[in-house]
């Protein structure tokens, strides 16, 4: 084989609550993940022995690492260190998930990497394998290959999926520039004493838990949760306007993805993802639109062309 195409899905967080800050720097969570279709795809070919290297195209390509902090890479050379043998790969990912856009690109192409290298180099690793790997790479890698809908406890690496029926359509609003994760954290601790408040143990919202199992677009709408939306929304004050932008044009739903900048909005159906991102467009609260569906897989081979 001389080359494997892995495509892999953005995330979306569905629930996202944020517990005190543990003794080692990060917070327990409950994070319930949802992948959706917008996708990088990760190009893994015979390289040098050893070493893996990589470029990017697409989207903010520009501001991705192309040395050894690239997360593609770290998961190549997680794989070879495994392996126990000195493999090397040329990596080319064609970026489409906004960078530092809170929708986990990084991890996305982290998982890629695993799995195309997994295959290229013939390892016969399992998919649960690959997620023992990339928890080490990241909290949001694991999830990047399991794909669907899932609750992630711990630091989020921790893993149970979650049964949803039916499909759900989402709107995308991608803003200029990107916000670190670490800092957004920070931010909620701060704001949080700011105010004394006591952060809570994280438990999956009965609501939402419903809302998903009956594919209750409506019921979804309403128990979206992000314990980081406030430090996200100090941070880059915009978003509050884009937000409220959403919901006035009929969203059933709307939060900041992850740690941000991105938007998401839940609306009813394909029809309405398309209109709302014209809405949306046409109201200039944000860089681009993006329209997607979820749950969908995660890492996936691309067959090859004949
Ligand atoms: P999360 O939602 O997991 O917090 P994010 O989506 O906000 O992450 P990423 O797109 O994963 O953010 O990028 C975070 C940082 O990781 C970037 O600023 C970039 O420097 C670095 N990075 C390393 N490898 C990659 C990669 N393959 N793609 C994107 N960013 C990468």
């Amino acid at each position: 084989m001389t080359s494997v195409t892995v495509r892999v899905p953005a995330k979306v967080n569905l629930q996202l609550s944020v517990g005190p800050p543990r003794d080692d720097g990060y917070h327990d969570l409950v994070n319930v993940f949802h992948a959706v279709s917008l996708f990088d795809e990760v190009t893994a070919s015979g390289g040098p022995g050893g070493a893996s290297t990589v470029a990017v195209e697409g989207e903010s390509a520009g501001a991705v690492p192309l040395d050894g902090e690239n997360l593609a890479v770290k998961a190549a050379h997680a794989l070879a260190a495994r392996a126990g043998r000195p493999l090397g790969a040329r990596l080319l990912i064609r970026k489409a998930i906004p960078v530092a856009g809170g929708m986990a690109g990084g991890s996305a192409d982290a998982a890629a990497a695993l799995v195309a290298c997994n295959e290229l180099w013939g390892l016969g690793l399992s998919t649960r394998e690959l997620m023992e790997i990339g928890a080490d790479l990241g909290s949001d890698v694991p999830f990047a290959l399991l794909g669907g809908t899932a609750v992630g406890t711990g630091r989020g690496e921790k893993l149970a999926p979650v049964a949803a029926a039916g499909r759900f359509h989402w709107v995308f609003a991608l803003a200029e520039g990107g916000l670190s994760t670490a800092k957004v954290y920070a931010e909620c601790d701060r704001l949080r004493e700011a105010i004394g408040e006591q952060a809570g143990w994280p438990q999956p919202a009965e609501l939402l838990m419903g809302a998903l199992a009956a594919g209750d677009a409506q019921t979804l709408g309403k128990a979206l949760v992000n314990d980081l939306q406030p430090a996200a929304l100090m941070l880059c004050r915009p978003l509050a306007r884009t937000l409220a932008a959403g919901r006035e044009r009929g969203a059933l739903g709307a939060l900041v993805s992850g740690s941000g900048p991105t938007c998401a909005f839940l609306v009813e159906s394909e029809a309405q993802a398309s209109d709302l991102s014209i809405a949306l467009d046409l109201s200039g609260v944000c860089r681009s639109l993006v329209t997607a569906y979820g749950p969908v897989p995660g890492a996936t081979i691309v067959p090859a062309q004949r």
